[in-house]
């Protein structure tokens, strides 16, 4: 009885501590204070960093991990290699950073580390700082790291770096000593080899010392005037719960500001030169009704400042600013602009993990900045996205697609991470609303936001959300979509006619299930649309606003054909599988059936 009563405890207690673990949210937390003082002419720079770590994981850390990445522009490193072996490598790098000469490189050097006071030992691997602590950090305790570092800018390559092709003296991205994310994955220090970011949510306090003819933007509010300081001036930013911080700074930055919505300060950093003036003068406005957009259909932004500098190698986001390159058309100046702005709800507030999920922040950008896009610029397309849909079509098309579970770094080439992340994550999000209606589609953007702001959720997260807006079953969609090499492909197999009664046979030839929605036309000129629910989902998609349709019976996955009947007496002349195009059918020439 007592042995009985032990193991019915200990199952109840074990059993406690499992859902414990599947159901409880949690995140690190940094604090960054860093003091940097700039030698512009050398293009280096001294700093010191106090970042105090808050364990908020159950587990105690017996060591943590700094990100170096200036220290991929060094010849020889692993962007360097990969750059230089990879089928399709970016120009942008190619194989430049191999020819960079020591004053070109970029480094981070460590010069002394300390936690609480302790010296700790540490050994610089590549761009990855591991470090032994001095004592482990307990689930729920904080500690304080002191770091001083010297460092060199390199000449731009790739996002960060000393003059750019437009003369941008400082482009500075993930330019000082990051501590890497620990999650419920554990640790994610990711070597830097060619892009994605993943890290610690947290307040930063950052003073930056420079010559004083430069002008500097970037992440946070600016804590009033720039202070002269020993020849220098001293720039005092402070950026509250962000996992970055960004900033650049050129003798002849051009600073304008623009009111935004909801008491949103614009900031427009750009170069003074006469070629450009006007885009980025016109770019102003825009950009606030861009922010509008996104504010509306996701989320309202939820800091006071935004800034659009001229900097780097084509866009990119960061915290509470993007850096783009500003010698552009105007259209594809708000394209850059639409998109990295895109960003700071999908990769900056809704903070996925970019190398294992890329596709969450690169799809769901592309996805509503082609929307916001068609809007503010008046576009007019019935599918802003049809690009994304062709890209997609093309890769699956090619027998060269991989499960969007490939970290990304990781893909045989650019361009099959290219059209994964940004064309295939776009098409999950736009298909989406195929299969659950558009309405719950942008009702399901809205809750995500909701839930999900400030925090680093997953394509499980995200999909459960969907799910819950929806009220059907949608984990088949995310699995078979997203993390196979599955494809969708429907066909109209056949229209047959038995006396008066048409007899219509649809054929599933794809692996990917699907809620099928097909249009049949009459030779009377009349139509009717057609909902097969796909049985899985346990629920059928509401009609759309106005929309008239029958719903049929549900399509079990496993069988590769469904009949149906349609309207007795009446003639068939036409059958289309998915008129809307939201479908992503490998082949759409099988999608339809016409009689002569
Ligand atoms: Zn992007």
């Amino acid at each position: 009885m007592k042995l009985f009563y032990t193991t019915i405890l200990a199952l109840f207690f074990f059993g406690t501590i499992t859902a414990q673990n599947n159901t409880t949210y949690w995140q690190q937390k940094v604090d960054y204070k860093m003091n940097i003082d700039v030698d512009a002419d050398k293009g280096q720079y001294k700093g010191t960093q106090q970042l105090t770590y808050t364990n908020n994981s159950p587990d105690a850390l017996n060591r943590v991990f700094y990100h170096l990445y200036f220290n991929a522009f060094q010849p020889g490193s692993e962007m360097d290699v990969r750059s230089q072996t990879i089928v399709d490598p970016d120009p942008r790098v190619g194989d430049r950073i191999s020819k960079l000469s020591p004053s070109e490189i970029g480094f981070i050097k460590p010069l002394s580390l300390t936690q609480d006071g302790v010296k700790l030992t540490y050994e610089i691997v590549g761009t990855v700082l591991e470090v032994a602590l001095a004592k482990p950090i307990l689930p729920g305790e904080s500690t304080v790291f002191n770091m001083e570092w010297d460092a060199q800018v390199p000449s731009q390559i790739r996002r960060s770096g000393r003059d750019n092709k437009e003369g941008v003296a400082y482009s500075m991205t993930q330019w000082y000593p990051k501590m890497a994310e620990y999650d419920f994955q554990g640790w994610h220090a990711d070597p830097y080899i060619a892009r994605e970011f993943h890290s610690v949510w947290g307040d930063f306090d950052v003073t930056i010392a420079m010559d004083k003819d430069y002008t500097i933007g970037g992440t946070g509010y600016l804590q009033g005037d720039p202070k002269k300081k020993r020849g220098k001036k001293a720039w005092h930013f402070v950026a509250p719960n962000v996992h970055d911080f960004t900033w650049a700074a050129d003798k002849d930055y051009i600073h304008d500001t623009y009111a935004g919505p909801n008491g949103v300060t614009l900031n427009f950093y750009y170069k003074n030169d006469p070629n450009i003036i006007e885009n980025w003068k016109k770019l102003q406005p825009v950009t606030a009704e861009l922010l509008s957009y996104f504010n509306e259909h996701i989320g309202t932004y939820p800091y006071k400042q935004y800034s659009v500098i001229q900097g780097g190698d084509g866009g990119m986001e960061y915290a509470m600013a993007t850096l783009i390159t500003g010698n552009r058309k105007f259209e594809s100046l708000v394209g850059v602009t639409a998109h990295e702005m895109a960003h700071s709800w999908f990769q900056f507030l809704l903070a996925t993990n970019e190398g294992r999920h890329e596709w969450m922040d690169e799809g769901f950008t592309s996805y509503i900045s082609s929307l916001a896009m068609n809007e503010v610029m008046k576009q007019n397309s019935t599918n802003p996205n049809a690009g994304s849909y062709r890209g997609y079509a093309f890769l699956a098309n090619s027998g060269k697609g991989v499960p969007a579970t490939t970290h990304a770094d990781r893909y045989e080439s650019n361009r099959t991470y290219g059209i994964t992340a940004y064309s295939k994550g776009c098409v999950f999000l736009a298909q989406l609303g195929y299969v659950i209606g558009e309405e719950n589609l942008k009702t399901t953007i809205k809750q995500y936001f909701k839930d999900w702001v400030f925090k680093h959720p997953t394509p499980n997260d995200f999909i459960r959300v969907a799910e819950k807006v929806s009220g059907l079953e949608l984990d088949w969609y995310l699995l078979d979509f997203m993390y196979t090499n599955g494809s969708i492909d429907y066909a109209v197999k056949e229209v047959a006619t038995e006396g008066t009664k048409s007899v219509i046979t649809l054929e599933r030839i794809g692996l990917v299930p699907m809620p099928i929605d097909v249009t049949v036309e009459f030779e009377d000129g009349s139509s009717m649309n057609y909902y097969i629910p796909l049985q899985m989902m346990r629920g059928e998609k509401p009609a759309a606003s106005g929309e008239k349709r029958l719903v049929l019976g549900d399509w079990a996955w496993a069988h590769p054909t469904y009949t149906f009947e349609v309207i007795a007496g009446k003639s068939v002349s036409k059958v289309m599988i998915d008129p809307s195009k939201l479908m992503a059918d490998v082949d759409d020439k099988n999608n339809q059936f016409s009689k002569e």
